[in-house]
């Protein structure tokens, strides 16, 4: 369907049509790629990019780079291994350090008993031409820059949409089955769909100064760190964290109010930060930016998606805003492309909303509430008095600040955690649900869940079995060739995987589990499915799928009828 692109104004067609080329687009295009599917990116930017925003990767986004193919390349794009990833709080560089949250540098990490990966910097300037080298790879997979989005109509069969090349000015028409919104916080997708945001968008300014520093560790006395966290009697003020692991440093400035803003010294607030005169440095880059939390009220509308910050838009606070908008796109591939194959069901698209919005939301709440208590205003009035009372002051905020904020940077629990449940297209299987977590992470096999890692006898992950189409997991000597012939009837890919190992048979509960392409768990049982139902086509009551392979099959492919349990009790945004 999809023909060569070039910039020709004469009509295109694509199968998927994706606005915005930051990571949310490109990581989509990356999935849709290896999956074979056709899919047409346009950005109205150039190919060349700013300054970092996202510095930290989530271990979930490294376990997808892994899935992608480019994990060495995030791996080692050059972070210094043996950079402590601490976040230190100081009054300034020459002063007091008051706390420290201790991360280890990632060459002495030991390794992770839930991820065949972990989270690590690397920051947008590197990652984006990674995911974006990832999507070229592909030969259905077309980008093309300075093309932007204008308008857009759709009707039962794609979506027609006016796009502008900045080049020449010219208006050209491009026609897709699908539409997806990748375009940011100020997104026109959402905008022409009329769908509202709610939250806080705008809970204060920040400012990010970019400061080239030559050598600053060995400038002042204060260990190495991943980030400096200001104090000051007015509370927190600041963070200095370093982008490429040499030189290169962000200062963001928090809270500030309009009165403030037009009254920045840049100069007079680093040289705060350094605590004295005489360090050299350069601004490379300042950008002024809104802290906001927002969650749109539908991911969807007919054949158009909204995904990453065009979704859900998150204070930076805990690095979970890129990171959340990267399992939307892995949400949305393998759907998409299930769809456009053909065996995906009429409401496998339609699981989108009702799995990544509650997702999002969760994700956006621990962002606000990181922000919250980095910057709540307790009483620091004597942090900086050289006296005894002023030690006891600085041992206490230092104690509460560690405390408050250890887990915050890291919330293993949002990142690992989030469990699709209710959904459409998972069947559940009468256990409880395992209590909500989002700093801590217990792995789970429960239907909804990421299917936890374990190391295979061959080296492999078990994370590693996943990605394709369907994996079916065998931990014990039964007949699947039900739920096999079911997948087969269907059109479903499915690969059933046996594994020996009583620990990894342990971990996921079940004798059999059905994990879905993105490696979430659609459905376990330990006894086999019975045979095929008679009928052809979805199954019509809402008992059925337990032991029915074809309703089980149909369930998961978004043709079964849980679509409408899940309707009555749906997620609202707050
Ligand atoms: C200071 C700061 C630090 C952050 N740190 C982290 C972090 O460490 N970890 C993390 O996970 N997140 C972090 N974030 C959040 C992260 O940067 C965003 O969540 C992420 O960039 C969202 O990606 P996106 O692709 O959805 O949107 P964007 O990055 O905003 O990209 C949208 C793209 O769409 C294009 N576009 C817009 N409209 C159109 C149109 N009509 N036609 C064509 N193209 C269009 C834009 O030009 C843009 O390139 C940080 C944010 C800030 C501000």
């Amino acid at each position: 369907m999809q023909r060569v692109m070039t910039d020709s104004p004469a009509p295109l067609e694509t199968p998927v049509l994706i606005i915005g080329g930051g990571p949310i687009g490109l990581s989509l295009a990356a999935d849709l790629g290896r999956r074979g599917v056709g899919a047409l990116l346009v950005e109205e930017r150039e190919n060349k990019l700013g300054p970092a925003k996202m510095l930290e990767c989530s271990v979930r986004t490294l376990e997808f780079c892994r899935q992608l193919g480019v994990i060495d390349k995030v791996r080692n794009w050059g972070f210094p291994l043996d950079w402590p990833l601490d976040s230190a709080f100081v009054t300034d560089l020459a002063g007091y350090e008051i706390g420290r949250v201790r991360t280890p540098a990632l060459g002495a990490e030991r390794d992770s008993p839930v991820s065949p990966e972990r989270g690590q910097p690397c920051p947008q300037t590197w990652f984006d031409p990674i995911l974006q080298d990832a999507a070229r790879s592909h030969p259905s997979i077309t980008i093309r820059h300075r093309i932007g989005l204008e308008s857009f109509v759709q009707d039962d069969d794609g979506v027609t949409a006016q796009l502008r090349n900045h080049a020449n000015g010219a208006m050209e028409t491009v026609r897709a089955a699908y539409l997806v919104g990748c375009d940011g916080f100020a997104s026109t997708v959402r905008e022409q769909l009329g769908i509202a945001i709610r939250g806080e968008p705008h809970l204060d300014w920040s400012m990010t100064v970019y400061l080239r520093i030559p050598d600053l560790p060995s400038q002042h006395d204060k260990e190495k760190a991943f980030r400096y966290v200001f104090v000051g009697p007015e509370g927190t003020w600041s963070f200095l964290s370093i982008v490429d692991g040499k030189d290169l440093w962000r200062l963001q400035l928090v809270g500030l109010d309009e009165q403030r803003l037009r009254d920045t010294d840049i100069p007079a607030l680093v040289r705060r930060c350094f605590g004295r005169d005489g360090i050299a440095y350069t601004i490379e880059d300042k950008t002024l930016w809104v802290r906001k939390r927002t969650v749109a009220d539908r991911f969807m509308d007919g054949r158009v998606f909204l995904a990453g910050d065009a979704a859900h838009a998150h204070p930076p606070n805990g690095g979970l805003g890129m990171n959340t908008g990267i399992q939307d796109a892995f949400d949305l591939g393998w759907k998409l492309a299930g769809t456009l194959q053909g065996w995906g069901g009429p409401q496998l698209l339609a699981s989108y909303d009702y799995e990544r919005r509650p997702a999002s939301a969760r994700a956006a709440e621990v962002s606000l509430s990181n922000y919250r208590r980095l910057v709540s205003a307790a009483q620091r009035a004597e942090i900086l008095s050289p006296t005894p009372a002023g030690d006891e002051a600085r041992r206490l905020i230092g104690e509460a600040l560690v405390a408050e904020n250890e887990k915050s940077w890291h919330p293993v629990g949002v990142h690992l955690g989030y469990i699709y449940h209710p959904s459409p297209i998972v069947v559940p299987d009468g256990t409880a649900k395992p209590e909500d977590d989002t700093f801590g992470y217990v792995p789970t096999a429960f239907p909804g869940a990421r299917a936890p890692h374990a190391w295979l006898s061959d080296g492999r992950s078990t994370l590693d079995l996943f990605g394709d189409g369907f994996v079916l997991l065998k931990f014990a000597e039964v007949d699947t060739s039900a739920l096999e012939d079911a997948a087969r009837t269907r059109g479903v890919p499915l690969t059933v995987h046996r594994i020996t190992d009583p620990e990894i048979a342990n971990l996921y509960e079940c004798k059999l589990v059905l994990v879905r392409p993105d490696g979430h768990v659609a459905w376990r049982q330990d006894e086999p499915p019975q045979e095929n139902a008679p009928q052809d086509g979805a199954p019509q009551n809402n008992s059925a799928p337990q032991g029915d392979a074809l309703s089980i099959i149909d369930t998961v492919r978004g043709a079964g009828p849980r679509i409408a349990a899940c309707r009555a009790i749906r997620y609202r945004s707050p």
